[in-house]
């Protein structure tokens, strides 16, 4: 592995070096969707330009190329999370798809009045499929409290399970406030009171070592546009016996064995829960993020997104008039990706608008966690957010537009 050059990583993403108005672009908006780095918009460029054909399908040589380079991804990606095997990668078009897919599929395993745990932090995506689920079902959700400072309450956790619920979904990292689940006690919990278990991976795939077998879940779910890939692809990872036991929420081409007026039957896990054609270029894009993503010393990268995030949150605190949320006592442990705060009583859109007028990026708003603002009290805040390219100007940048927008508003 290459020494760590900051500078150089960071030049491999073109969209960061352009200036909006006066000022350098400083993208704090990671969360919602990571920057590319050249390679992977060389790898689709190059895969539109000489590979583009259906996968799975023909007898020629593109197609037989298309398909060698989007199987070897599901590879790829089986073992950069450590699945036991390729054949428990699907490809999805994100997690929002993969969730929907999950409960979609459990629809003939839940019964009336079976319990559905979710965290309460949850995003937008993995509390509604749920709901859905329950309508179909009878289930009942339950959602798993917070404590004062926005952690999961661990004893109100085992409390609930001791109502033995059906599946307890969480999320691994929290996509408004940076927080971390300790996902592998809380699975090993959930498993021991016999729990299916869904874990979202959207915001720690990009930050975290994720090994899907140490944590024991039943399914992990992430899209690819927040680990440096393309919109447009997500993986849903199940334990084999489990995807094969989901019913298919898409049915169609490439899913099937025989199709008949009479009879039509399945084809096998995973192309049975992969519908029509799917997102090829985009899969092959995931791919090149992944072969980027693994050629950077992880460790390096880790120690330096930790001293960021402690360097941004110093730094908002001293200004004052800022409050944050979801800081844990250490906050060094206990928060990745994301800092949400709001400036004293100002909105956090007019607070979003004005650092946007000095080409910051940050988002604003409820975040897809409308539970999670409502139990913090909130109509809603702003969310600052690093990637692997974030430096040290960025969040000087940033500080610096705050101020203005400090005097500015009060
Ligand atoms: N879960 C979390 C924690 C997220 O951060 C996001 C994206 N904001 C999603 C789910 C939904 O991901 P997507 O929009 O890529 O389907």
């Amino acid at each position: 592995q290459a020494p760590f050059d900051h500078p150089a990583i960071r030049d491999q993403f073109p969209a960061l070096k352009q200036t909006l108005g006066d000022h350098p672009l400083c993208y704090l908006d990671t969360a919602a969707t990571s920057q590319k780095p050249q390679a992977v918009i060389d790898t689709m460029n190059e895969y539109y330009q000489l590979n583009n054909a259906n996968v799975h399908r023909a007898a020629h040589q593109l197609s037989a190329r298309a398909t060698s380079q989007y199987e070897a991804v599901r590879q790829q990606v089986g073992h950069f999370i450590n699945a036991a095997k390729p054949q428990e990668i699907i490809f999805t078009h994100g997690t929002t798809e993969s969730i929907n897919m999950v409960a979609y599929g459990l629809t003939a395993q839940l019964q009336a009045n079976d319990i559905i745990l979710i965290d309460t932090a949850a995003h937008h995506a993995n509390i509604v499929p749920w709901q859905e689920l329950a309508k179909r079902t009878g289930a009942i959700i339950k959602p798993i409290p917070l404590t004062a400072n926005a952690q999961l309450d661990l004893t109100a956790y085992e409390q609930l399970l001791q109502s033995k619920p059906k599946l307890v979904a969480l999320c691994h990292v929290s996509n408004a406030l940076g927080t971390v689940n300790p996902i592998n006690d809380l699975i090993a919990q959930a498993k021991n009171a016999g729990a299916l278990t869904l874990v979202d991976g959207a915001q720690a795939i990009a930050h975290l070592d994720i090994d899907v077998q140490r944590i024991d879940c039943d399914f992990y779910v992430f899209s690819g546009h927040k680990m440096y890939g393309p919109t447009g692809v997500g993986i849903l990872y199940g334990r084999f016996g489990q995807l094969d036991a989901l019913t298919p929420m898409l049915t169609g081409g490439e899913m099937i064995k025989t199709v008949s007026f009479d009879r039509t039957e399945y084809g096998e896990v995973p192309n049975r829960l992969e519908a029509g054609t799917p997102a090829i270029a985009e899969v092959i894009g995931l791919g090149a993020a992944i072969t980027f993503l693994q050629g950077l010393p992880r460790q390096d990268i880790a120690a330096h997104e930790q001293q960021l995030m402690a360097y941004l949150q110093q730094q908002l605190l001293s200004l004052g008039d800022i409050t944050l949320y979801g800081i844990a006592d250490n906050p060094l442990q206990n928060n990745i990706g994301s800092v949400a705060f709001n400036l004293a009583n100002e909105h956090h859109q007019d607070v979003g608008i004005l650092l946007d007028q000095q080409a910051v990026a940050v988002r604003c708003g409820h975040h897809c966690a409308m539970p999670l603002m409502s139990d913090l009290n909130l109509a809603g805040c702003c969310r600052a957010s690093i990637g692997i390219y974030t430096n040290k100007q960025d969040i000087d940048q940033f500080i610096h537009a705050l101020i203005t927008v400090k005097e500015l508003l009060l």
